[in-house]
């Protein structure tokens, strides 16, 4: 049975959710998963990585207590040779971005960048990754190799629930000197502004459908009443209707509230990256084909100029 490898990712003492991502895919190809974990007490995440992996690789060391590409490449060079897995599942994020291509060039492996599916066919991987903000998704073969590495996009995955129980396995540090021409110095926390949406538990969000600034009030309105926080979309804040930090998607903030309700926004592959793991999503859309009605749980096609009045009528009359 082949072995893969997959690099958990955490940061400021959180384990990432493209970890778990990661895992489940490793998972799904009816091969060893080994977890590799690269950090400084570690415990309790390898514990939670357990119950993903067949194997937690845990190098615990205080050389790993912040992120550097040139030292975590170095300790999974050493890892890899020595036990030789078929293939290597780095997340395509700042951190795996920093590795990847260098980490692959350095062990001759076949590689690629920003998947968002992985199959085995025989022996040989094939991944897919999106085109033209996902409209069109390409089959990726690669060239013959000894090892294979891709990068997966997060929030491409849904995480499963951890089933498993891996053995974890401490070793020591590979890596004989920490790296000079590299350093960590510190780590810079975009600023949170008034509301932190990433946090919110109901979001009603907006999107170029409104038309107008001078709508928005209707939109803070219905948010009031529902105790929502509003976010929105690029288009949105790009025309400065919303501030950046009220922004929703791959460049924006990944969110998950229990209810999101959309409005006015089509659907874009960036935007929705961000805020499917929400629980239950409703969409209000005056286009049927727009493909955020392919996310949501419940669907208006109208006008969201007509439905959001009547939203707010229909509050303030169950208020009282
Ligand atoms: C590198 C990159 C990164 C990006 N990152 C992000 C990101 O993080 N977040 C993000 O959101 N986007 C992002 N985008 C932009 C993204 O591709 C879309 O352009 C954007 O999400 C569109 O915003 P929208 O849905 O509000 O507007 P539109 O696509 O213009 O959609 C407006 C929708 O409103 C509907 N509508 C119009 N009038 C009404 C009405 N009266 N009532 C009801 N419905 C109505 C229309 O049918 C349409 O579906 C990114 C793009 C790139 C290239």
């Amino acid at each position: 049975m082949h072995e893969i490898f997959v690099l958990a990712e955490h940061r400021q003492g959180e384990l990432r959710d493209v970890t778990l991502e990661m895992l489940t895919l490793a998972s799904q190809l009816d091969s060893k998963v080994t977890a590799v974990l690269l950090g400084s007490g570690m415990d309790a995440f390898a514990s939670k990585l357990a119950s993903f992996a067949d194997r937690v690789l845990v190098v615990d060391d205080p050389m790993f207590a912040n992120w550097n590409a040139i030292n975590a490449q170095a300790a999974l060079v050493a890892l890899i040779n020595k036990d030789k897995p078929h293939m290597v599942i780095v997340p395509n994020t700042g951190q795996g971005a920093d590795v990847l291509a260098s980490l692959a060039l350095e062990l001759g492996a076949s590689f690629t960048s920003d998947i968002i599916g992985l199959a085995l066919e025989g022996d040989k991987p094939v991944a897919t990754r999106a085109y033209y903000g996902g409209k069109i998704n390409g089959r990726i073969e690669f060239k013959d190799a000894e090892l294979y590495m891709v990068g997966l996009r997060e929030g491409a995955i849904p995480a499963a629930e951890g089933s498993k129980s891996g053995a974890i396995e401490k070793v020591d540090n590979p890596v004989a000197a920490d790296a000079t021409d590299r350093k960590f110095l510190d780590y810079e926390q975009p600023a949170i502004g008034d509301v932190d949406i990433t946090q919110s538990t109901l979001l009603v969000s907006v999107g170029r459908g409104l038309r107008e600034d001078k709508n928005m009030p209707m939109v803070e309105e219905l948010a009031g009443l529902m105790g929502a926080d509003v976010s929105g979309s690029r288009a949105v804040v790009d025309a400065g209707w919303l501030p950046a930090d009220r922004q929703v998607g791959i460049s924006g903030k990944t969110v998950k509230p229990k209810l999101y309700l959309a409005l006015g926004i089509s659907g874009a592959f960036q935007h929705v990256t961000g805020m499917k793991g929400a629980d239950l999503v409703v969409a209000i859309n005056k286009d049927p084909d727009a493909p955020i009605f392919q996310y949501a749980d419940y669907g208006i096609v109208d006008d969201l100029l007509k439905v959001v009045p009547a939203l707010i009528d229909k509050l303030k009359e169950m208020k009282g």
